[in-house]
């Protein structure tokens, strides 16, 4: 369920439980290559309004090329249309879901003075686009974990009395906003609870409870939430060019983020992964317990990308249990695979099954915790050996 709460209101309202569609911005990644960016570059903002800024933003019509978030979108154009537009939004959402994209996009439509906004061609929006927008500011931050009081006092507190130099609004948008200080956030208090009626501050989080209750409840937060795994696949499958086996896997991947589908589809790494784990996962059966030793000392060395192949175990003990339980091949992510899905699935019980899934989800939350890398990987091949 999408929700968006609103200051006043008691909490969650009218938005109900409308099925949720993230956003997908359309941008074709071989228009990238036009404008002369590598790939490489492109990945490293990790984030796809950066990607839509390096493409020629003419071609790129605002609100209208997001697919989904469509009750954030209509509640952000209400505003603007009826004239009530709040001093205060968090948009909460994880990394690559599309906040920063969502927010600009609205400071845009703020700015914008055209009938279509943001119309993406006047040179309000063009400044925008370009990130040179006077009256859109991004705060920004010295050190990179920690917003300090002095980082928002100089760029924001200090700076909301000077009234905007060419539009009606003057927007703030402070990216990672759960990095703010105790300090800061009191700091930008002030601000929200009396702020001159042509600022507007946009947070942006991936964890809307860090922030104070004070400041929460003087926002409108509005929560992304994950994208449906059909319109992540066909996104991937008609933009990206992903064939069709492999945009089922990143799909399943990508949980609905559509900034991770794009980045992992990009990832030469990714690839390589794949089939790491898949050669683990296929050859584990007749491993003894030495040999299960030698895998965990291999998965060591690669214990950067543990949370990525924990992922993949997941999803494929997830299609061995589907598969025995339906001996459907169409519904499986890893269908070329059939055999190896076809036997485990043969050899375990579903009580065993399950008690794999269960010991995965664990190994992630012990190393969430720091526990001994080795220690945990062991125990969960072990885990997937006996069952
Ligand atoms: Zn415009």
């Amino acid at each position: 369920m999408e929700h968006i709460s609103v200051p006043g209101s008691g909490g969650v309202v009218g938005m109900g439980f409308v099925c949720y569609t993230g956003f997908m911005l359309i941008v074709d990644y071989y228009a990238l290559k036009a404008v002369g960016e590598s790939a490489e570059a492109f990945f490293e903002y990790e984030d796809i309004w950066e990607v839509s800024r390096m493409l020629q933003v003419n071609e790129w019509k605002g609100f209208n090329r997001v697919v989904g978030h469509q009750q954030i979108i209509t509640h952000l154009q209400n505003a603007i249309a009826s004239d009530t537009v709040s001093n205060a939004y968090i948009f909460g959402g994880e990394d690559g879901s599309g906040k920063k994209m969502l927010a600009t996009l609205y400071a845009m439509a703020l700015e914008c003075r055209e009938k279509d906004r943001p119309c993406m061609m006047c040179s309000s929006c063009k400044k925008a686009s370009d990130g040179n927008h006077p009256d859109i500011i991004y705060v920004k931050h010295e050190k990179p974990n920690t917003i300090s009081v002095d980082d928002v006092r100089r760029q924001l507190v200090d700076d909301v009395a000077i009234r905007p130099y060419e539009s009606r609004y003057k927007i703030y948008i402070i990216e990672d906003a759960e990095k703010m200080t105790t300090q800061a956030q009191n700091a930008i208090l002030k601000t929200i609870e009396e702020p001159p009626e042509y600022v507007v501050i946009l947070l942006l989080t991936t964890n809307p409870e860090a922030l104070l209750p004070t400041i929460q409840s003087r926002c409108v937060t509005l929560n992304l939430r994950p994208v449906r795994d059909r319109q992540v696949k066909e996104f991937l499958m008609s933009n990206l060019h992903v064939p069709d086996y492999k945009a089922d896997i990143l799909t399943s991947f990508a949980q609905g983020n559509v900034g991770k589908a794009i980045e992992a589809a990009r990832s030469p790494e990714f690839e390589e992964m794949t089939e790491k784990a898949i050669q683990i996962l296929k050859s584990y059966g007749n491993r003894n317990v030495g040999e299960v030793l030698d895998v965990v000392r291999m998965m060591s060395d690669d214990k950067q990308n543990i949370n990525e192949y924990l992922e993949f175990f997941s999803m494929w003990f997830r299609d061995v249990l589907m598969f025995k339980a339906t001996r459907e091949v169409d519904s499986l992510i890893f269908k070329d695979e059939i055999n190896a899905i076809r036997s485990r699935a043969s050899v375990s019980s579903y009580e065993g099954l399950e008690k794999i899934l269960e010991a995965i989800e664990k190994a992630e939350q012990r190393l969430r915790a720091n526990v001994n890398f080795d220690l945990v990987m062991e125990l969960l091949f072990l885990t997937i050996r006996e069952n």
